[in-house]
């Protein structure tokens, strides 16, 4: 079964340094073992969970030479524990990552996974203020640091990835869910902007918008909203991480290099423009 990932194209990332945001968990962990089985020399995970940080390193490469066979004993994953929504701790995280841990002081594909969804299942007049900021301060800052941090890197090199997680909810809105829907098509409008603004300097920036993907983030979701959400899908069943892995790694290989600014909808079809 292809969708599972048992069929990565090993070696379309090869020597890659890759940063990785979120990755502890959920999407951004099967992100992160995608592009390693894709050859990445580096993928440095960032989270904010920092206990959970060293295990999902450990678990990764297991899981990586497991794939692999014992074939290459080198240590591609680091995990740094990072809050997003600091940009001097995100400056220093990824400076870190190019002068200590990339061979070549080069950071060539950022992935920006790590967000929250905040309070769900309720309306607009119900919303905490302090519940939309936080939700803002993550998924639209914290992108955004990720951007400003990653960027003269890419300059300096002449060549960069970056690929931000959205959300279907971003493009056409999940009633009971106005900070995340919000804070996805922000993102939605930050990357269409870097997309343009890097057009002629070997950077690409593109948006992933997934439709429900079972994860912790949903998993801690009131059942009512998760229906509504999961009904919304014509394929009648939710995302698997690997499907959205498999189509990060297709946007982060030079391959892709003519499409930027865009944002790839994987959803069962529940794809709006
Ligand atoms: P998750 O909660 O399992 O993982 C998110 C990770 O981000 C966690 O490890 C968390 O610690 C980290 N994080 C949160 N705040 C952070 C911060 N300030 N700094 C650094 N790291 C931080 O969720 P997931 O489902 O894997 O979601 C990953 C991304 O995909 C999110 O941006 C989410 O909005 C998006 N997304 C998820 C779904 C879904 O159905 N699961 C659908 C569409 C989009």
């Amino acid at each position: 079964d292809p969708s599972n990932g048992s069929l990565p194209q090993k070696y379309r990332l090869k020597n890659s340094v890759c940063i990785v945001t979120g990755a502890a968990r959920g999407i951004g962990f099967g992100i992160a073992l995608r592009l390693a089985l894709e050859g990445a020399a580096i993928v440095a995970l960032i989270d904010v969970r920092q206990n959970e940080l060293d295990d999902a390193a450990s678990r990764l490469e297991r899981e990586l030479r497991h794939t692999l066979g014992n074939e290459d004993t080198r240590i591609v994953f680091y995990g740094l524990a990072c809050d997003v929504t600091k940009l001097e701790e995100v400056t220093n995280t990824f400076r870190h990552v190019a002068a200590n841990l990339s061979p070549n002081n080069r950071i060539d594909i950022l992935v920006q996974a790590a967000g929250i969804v905040g309070q769900t299942n309720r309306m607009t007049h119900q919303v905490e203020p302090e519940d939309f900021d936080l939700v803002m301060s993550v998924n639209v800052k914290g992108i955004f640091n990720g951007c400003h941090a990653c960027l003269p890197f890419m300059l300096e090199q002449n060549y960069g990835r970056i690929i931000n997680i959205a959300s279907i909810a971003g493009k056409e809105g999940n009633a009971g869910m106005l900070a995340y829907s919000t804070s996805k098509a922000a993102v939605i409008g930050l990357t269409k902007t870097i997309g343009k603004e890097y057009a002629l300097n070997g950077i690409t920036c593109n948006a992933i918008a997934p439709a429900v993907v079972r994860t912790k983030m949903v998993d801690d979701m009131p059942e009512e909203q998760v229906k509504y959400m999961t009904d919304k899908i014509p394929m009648k069943r939710c995302g698997k991480v690997e499907e959205i892995a498999a189509l990060v790694a297709f946007v982060a290989s030079e391959e892709a290099g003519f499409t930027t600014g865009f944002c790839w909808d994987a959803t069962g079809g529940r794809s709006v423009y």
